[in-house]
């Protein structure tokens, strides 16, 4: 029997035009789509025809195993995630079913992971270019990895004067995150230290605060699942609204002659 392919396909974060030609032409090749239900509506558009299978948060390892048996049987799918499906996506869990499962690439299901634009990427661009040199991303959610671990990552990215990119800063049962991250932060960083929060970058409900640390625990209400948070580190300015983090050409050349 021919064995199937299963695509892993990050579509970005949410606007088409963000979405790699690769990722549609997957998606569009694809008999059968597997996504949680927001991915899925993302891309409603391109999948009218196709098998359809929704889940919700919890149900990720079925989810896996069932797309990776779909493609044991011959056909092929595309298992989506937003943003890049290799970062807090399925990728990884993917890999770990199927090494667990026995699967070698020689002989076994063909998978590619299709990358995407990630949040981090997208919601960056969105406020001018705060990852310009040395950054670090960290995840709040605790589900999967414990807090004081978490808390040990901020610190040492606070420590390393990394930029500090924060995914899943909040859900209705965790609001203590960024509390804990902004008394944690304030040990090595200036209270005027610049501070972004972009939710729903490239949707509909887009909306971006240009805040500090100082002040950033206003904002927790329009916070939610999808917004990023970016911290910025000791050169990082604002201008004209923008959070600027400099590429360190000023040390050796005069910018405006
Ligand atoms: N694989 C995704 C990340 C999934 S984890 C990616 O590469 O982007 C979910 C977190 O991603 C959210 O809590 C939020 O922090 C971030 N995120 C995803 N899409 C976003 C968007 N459109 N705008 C802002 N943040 C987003």
């Amino acid at each position: 029997m021919t064995k199937g392919k299963l695509y892993i396909v990050g579509i970005g974060p949410g606007y088409e035009e963000h979405m790699t030609p690769r990722a549609k032409k997957c998606i569009e090749e694809s008999e059968v789509i597997i996504g949680y239900s927001t991915y899925i509506a993302l891309v409603q558009h391109l999948i009218k025809d196709k098998e359809i299978h929704e889940y919700s948060m919890t149900q990720e390892v079925e989810r896996a195993n069932q797309a990776i048996e779909f493609a044991e049987s011959g056909k092929t799918i595309s298992l989506v995630s937003s943003g890049d499906a290799g970062i807090y996506g399925m990728a990884g869990l993917v890999y770990e079913v199927l090494a667990d499962r026995g699967w070698k690439r020689e002989n076994g299901i063909y998978v590619e992971i299709v990358p995407g634009v990630s949040a981090l990427n997208s919601c960056s661009a969105l406020i001018g270019s705060p990852l310009m040199t040395d950054f670090a991303v960290v995840s709040m959610s605790d589900l999967l990895v414990p807090w004081d671990i978490i808390m040990q990552r901020v610190d040492a990215a606070a420590k390393g004067d990394y930029v500090i990119v924060i995914y899943n800063p909040q859900s209705k049962k965790r609001i203590h995150q960024l509390r804990d991250t902004k008394d944690l932060l304030l040990k090595y960083r200036e209270p005027s230290t610049p501070v972004a929060i972009v939710k729903a970058a490239y949707r509909d409900a887009q909306k971006i605060i240009m805040t500090d640390l100082e002040h950033v625990l206003e904002h927790t209400d329009s916070l939610g699942m999808l917004s990023t948070v970016i911290i910025g580190n000791s050169s990082t300015f604002m201008h004209d609204g923008l959070m600027i983090n400099p590429r360190g050409y000023k040390s050796k050349y005069t910018l405006v002659k």
